[in-house]
């Protein structure tokens, strides 16, 4: 058992022992009924208060009528869970209904105000809140600066201790030294969570992500999103069965938010299987990012190293950065100019991302569209 493990069962034998375990059944909804294992209930817990969630469509199938512990917790999102776990080589995955939801409420109950969080200085905006909200310790360190997250962890005499990342940065495409941070959190017995939104499904063996290529004890907390390779909204998080059952009882955003609605959890699990069936779009999509970095390379602009389908060009000045995104707009190629405080000062840049969806000659647009800014 792994150190997060036991300190998670017990938290959990705690709450069983108050008689106040919460476990999530699925259930099917049919007018004012619920069914499930075979049983047929009249439901007096949902918030469906004009029966339109559970009668008619559209909304029969886009609403789930209450938070999961109640009755919202469909066999739809059940499946989804499982193919996640499957996927990853997870014990169990948790769906929360976005990936800012997953991180605030997975945090924020992991760990507390006697507990220590180290986080890189490039996190995701809903890492930082998470921490935030946990009133936990933070020490936020240099990006990428591996012996600042070890020496931070090892200072340190807090209760437990989080080493959390994003996998990919989203803003600067370059992907966490996995590996690495795993050894080091292992070190200072601390645990690690990454945040794998941008690498899942596109990144590593079969997709699995940057995050994916360590294992359950390497890497106790991985968190994802469906709302980006997987083509549909929501998040997951993947771990063992104790932080699953940890996390129905005492993430926030999953005990007191309506859950996953059933066609959401359809339409993720459908790109779900793509995601693993179809290594053509990950081939596709890496022929196009090798296309425009030999490219962008001739047109001596400062592009950020990545080997991720994020492909940021520093401007630097935020108002050069409106003007290059303008002149991109006029040669047909929407880009996104990201200023602070999205990114540090100084650092305004073009947030280039690539799709297997682009043809070669969608790429040679674009290429020939910011030769026009690097004149
Ligand atoms: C997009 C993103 C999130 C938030 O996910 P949503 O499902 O859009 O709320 C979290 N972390 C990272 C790194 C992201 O890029």
């Amino acid at each position: 058992m792994s150190g997060i493990d036991a300190v998670l069962g017990a938290r959990l034998r705690t709450i069983e022992a108050q008689d106040r375990l919460r476990r999530r059944v699925p259930r099917v909804h049919h007018g004012a009924h619920v069914v499930s294992g075979g049983k047929r209930l009249l439901n007096f817990c949902s918030n469906d208060y004009l029966g339109l969630a559970t009668e008619r469509y559209p909304q029969r199938a886009a609403g789930s009528g209450a938070s999961a512990l109640v009755t919202g917790y469909s066999p739809e999102v059940a499946e989804l869970e499982s193919a996640i776990a499957d996927y990853l080589g997870r014990e169990r995955a948790l769906v929360f209904s976005s990936g800012f939801a997953a991180n605030i409420g997975v945090i924020d109950a992991l760990i507390g105000k006697n507990d220590l969080a180290v986080c890189d200085a490039l996190n995701h905006a809903s890492l930082i809140d998470g921490v935030r909200l946990s009133g936990a310790r933070k020490v936020i360190v240099p990006h990428a600066d591996i012996d600042a997250m070890a020496a931070a962890l090892a200072q340190s005499t807090a209760g437990q201790r989080l080493l959390v990342s994003d996998a990919v940065f989203s803003m600067d495409g370059d992907c966490a030294d996995a590996v690495t941070l795993a050894e080091v959190a292992q070190q200072a017995d601390a645990w690690l969570m990454l945040d794998d939104a941008h690498g899942f499904g596109v990144m590593g063996d079969g997709g699995r992500g940057v995050a994916a290529r360590l294992d359950q004890t390497q890497l106790p907390v991985l968190m994802g999103t469906l709302g980006k390779s997987v083509g549909a909204s929501g998040a997951f998080v993947a771990g063992s069965g104790a932080l699953i059952d940890y996390l129905v009882n005492r993430a926030r955003t999953q005990i007191f938010s309506t859950a996953m609605a059933p066609a959401t959890a359809l339409a993720a699990n459908a790109g779900l299987s793509a995601v693993r069936s179809d290594d053509w779009r990950r081939e596709q999509l890496f022929e196009r990012i090798g296309e425009f970095q030999r490219g962008v390379a001739r047109l001596g602009l400062n592009v950020v190293p990545s080997n991720t389908p994020i492909q940021p060009v520093l401007i630097g000045r935020d108002a050069d950065a409106l003007l290059a995104s303008r002149v991109l707009e006029e040669a047909g190629c929407l880009v996104a100019a990201i200023r602070p405080p999205t990114v540090p000062e100084g650092t305004a840049r073009l947030r280039i991302t690539l799709s297997a969806a682009h043809s070669k000659a969608d790429i040679e647009a674009l290429l020939l569209a910011l030769a026009r800014i690097a004149e």
